[in-house]
């Protein structure tokens, strides 16, 4: 099913794995979080592409086995920068015959090791693969399509962003995932600025958990994303006690998915960072809360 329909009778819930570094003790590790997280039902589950790197060939496999042995709608993530048309071709192709209907189309990251000649790319945006695979493979997949609350660290301004995400609305993302964010209100700042530039496409809010210091760091800096003051007087106060760390993220994101609910949120989105255990710890906290989402 095409999560674009889902998206027509409620908001979603589910959650981000990605395929594990390879050797075979950690690809049956990723098994192990998946029958995790299907137990607490999500509406969908998605698998990164590791662009270029040793995982690359596994989001395919993994995405088939969460939609045809878990039964669980599968998003395949799919990068485009380093791509020729074929290789997009061919790997659709792979997730049609898998039944997978839903693809994350995204730019990617330029690659840090050698500078690339953009005039010789098939791909330069996400939206060049957005009307690819459209063209390619008419009425096959729903589309959709990375924003950021706290605007994309290339583009020039919050401005520049969002005229570029309303390109690739306009080339078939049918709905968007936010980046993380750990202030709610760049998530609230962007669904009413887009809403005003005419995209009315769902914005599902994309929440991690964070449960170490240093991985927070990390994150907030890959990202592009800043850490509120209290979270960080938080971290300041904790960063020694792992147990108190954890308990931390948990906590925060909690209190991030009971306010976007409040506010009518299209949809939450884990990044589970292949951690089960974290996502169960939220569901178990807030059942009541999660079944306001789904209007139960
Ligand atoms: P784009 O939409 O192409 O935007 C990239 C930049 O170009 C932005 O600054 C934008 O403003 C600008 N831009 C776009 N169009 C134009 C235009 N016409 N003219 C001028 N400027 C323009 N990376 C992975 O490698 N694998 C993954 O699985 C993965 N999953 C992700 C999932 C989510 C939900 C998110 C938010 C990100 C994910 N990423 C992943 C990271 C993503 O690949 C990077 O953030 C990447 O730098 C941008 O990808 P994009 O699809 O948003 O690019």
């Amino acid at each position: 099913m095409k999560i674009s329909e889902i998206l027509k009778t409620k908001a979603t819930l589910s959650f981000e794995v990605f395929p594990p570094k390879q050797n075979a003790e950690n690809i049956t590790s990723i098994y192990h979080t998946i029958d995790e997280l299907s137990k607490l039902h999500p509406d969908f589950i998605s698998v990164t592409y590791g662009a270029g790197g040793s995982t690359k060939g596994k989001t395919v496999e993994i995405a088939s086995k969460i939609k045809n042995d878990y039964h669980i709608e599968a998003v395949a993530h799919m990068t485009c920068i380093t791509s020729q048309k074929e290789e997009v071709k061919n790997i659709c192709t792979q997730l049609k015959h898998h039944h997978i209907e839903n693809i994350l189309a995204l730019r990617g990251d330029e690659p840090k090791d050698h500078i690339i000649d953009k005039t010789t790319l098939d791909f330069q945006y996400a939206k060049d693969l957005h009307q690819y695979i459209s063209q390619e493979f008419p009425n096959t997949f729903c589309l959709s399509g990375a924003c950021y609350p706290e605007v994309h660290q290339e583009a020039a301004c919050f401005e520049d962003d969002l005229k570029a995400l309303k390109e690739k609305v306009d080339a078939g993302a049918e709905y968007l995932i936010t980046q993380i964010f750990f202030d709610n209100q760049y998530y609230y700042r962007l669904v009413k600025a887009a809403r005003n530039l005419g995209i009315q496409v769902p914005i599902i809010a994309g929440i991690m958990p964070v449960t170490n210091s240093k991985s927070l760091l990390h994150t907030a800096k890959m990202c592009g994303c800043s850490i509120p003051y209290q979270l960080s007087t938080m971290i300041e106060s904790y960063y020694r006690y792992p147990n108190a760390m954890k308990e931390i993220g948990i906590n925060y994101a909690t209190h991030q998915i009971i306010d976007l609910i409040t506010n009518g949120v299209d949809g939450i989105h884990i990044y589970t960072m292949n951690k089960p255990e974290i996502a169960q710890a939220i569901f178990g906290s807030i059942p009541t809360v999660l079944k306001e989402l789904n209007h139960e």
